[in-house]
């Protein structure tokens, strides 16, 4: 799992490719972070992430 994989929502290209300038800023605000994130953050956040989705779809019903 890797920054490599992201995909711009602008453009649909890849955000290394740099298609556009929303590519560009995000490859350069990753190249910038991705010493401080790790696998074990992103695991974090992506559970953070559901935990809230979950309360949403609770909140809606
Ligand atoms: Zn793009």
């Amino acid at each position: 799992m890797g920054s490599e994989d992201l995909v711009c929502a602008r453009c649909s290209g890849l955000v290394i490719e740099g298609r556009c300038p929303t590519c560009r800023a995000s490859r350069e605000y990753l190249r910038r972070n991705s010493v401080t994130i790790s696998p074990q953050l992103i695991l974090a956040i992506i559970a953070i992430v559901m935990m809230l989705a979950a309360l949403a779809v609770r909140h809606a019903t």
